[in-house]
């Protein structure tokens, strides 16, 4: 199946074009306005200053904001190991969807299809890695929780777009809300380094950290809290 994509420019980008080389990253937003027409004014319009390079309709349809070779705005303050301020390495895409404040929902089958079909001719177009597929709330952990917890990043995994672990889903079930040692704690924070999350002492949230991780890679349960579960789900996805 190929995908069409519609074009609504939007004037919030940089106007240097960039390089292949330094798209190396795909950032997945949620839009967290209760209104579609809305959003892509929002997006289109000067004066919000914001935008992304794919929208996400509700029925699916894409529609081209910004092209690739520009810097589109839509990760503002953010970081992933040693790289900040994302937006200069990264295309990011906006799927439509009222957010957690405005009543979140599923994402439509429709909108699942075409961001696949749309992130695997990214990935190629650029030879981006899967470890580079990321969540704004994973480079903004901070201040951001979208996509959120009901973003399919597993079906999108099995469609060779980002990273998933295949642990046993049973052994999790019953690692899950399990206590953790001081030892295992310092272990946690390793993995999460390793896999990228700046986790920096001075400014650490770390609460809305490990909720974060866990609407990423453990969706059943956000409570925050570091329990075996999320501890061995942290260090496979290390490993990869
Ligand atoms: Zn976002």
């Amino acid at each position: 199946m190929t995908l069409k994509i519609a074009v609504n420019y939007s004037p919030n980008f940089s106007t240097k074009r960039r390089i292949r080389k330094n798209i190396k990253f795909l950032l997945i937003h949620y839009t967290g306005m209760y209104n579609e027409k809305r959003a892509i004014d929002k997006l289109t319009s000067i004066k919000s200053k914001v935008s992304c390079h794919y929208f996400v309709k509700k029925n699916g349809q894409v529609i081209l904001m910004v092209p690739d070779f520009y810097i589109a705005w839509h990760a503002g303050i953010s970081n992933w190991k040693n790289l900040k301020s994302l937006n200069r390495f990264s295309i990011g895409i906006e799927i439509q969807n009222k957010g957690h404040e405005h009543g979140y929902h599923k994402f439509s089958k429709e909108q699942i299809k075409s961001t696949i079909l749309l992130c695997r001719k990214i990935l190629k177009k650029y030879k981006i890695k899967n470890n580079n597929v990321l969540a704004h709330s994973d480079v903004s952990y901070n201040r951001k929780i979208d996509p959120g917890e009901k973003f399919p990043w597993k079906i999108l995994a099995k469609n060779k777009i980002g990273n998933w672990h295949n642990l046993d889903q049973k052994l999790l079930k019953k690692l899950r809300k399990v206590k953790i040692s001081t030892i295992e704690k310092k272990e946690m924070i390793k993995y999460l380094k390793k896999i990228g999350y700046f986790v920096e002492k001075r400014n650490l949230k770390f609460l809305k950290l490990i909720k974060n991780f866990q609407r990423r890679y453990r969706p059943e349960l956000i409570d925050g809290k570091i329990d075996k579960e999320s501890l061995i789900i942290a260090k496979k996805i290390s490993q990869l």
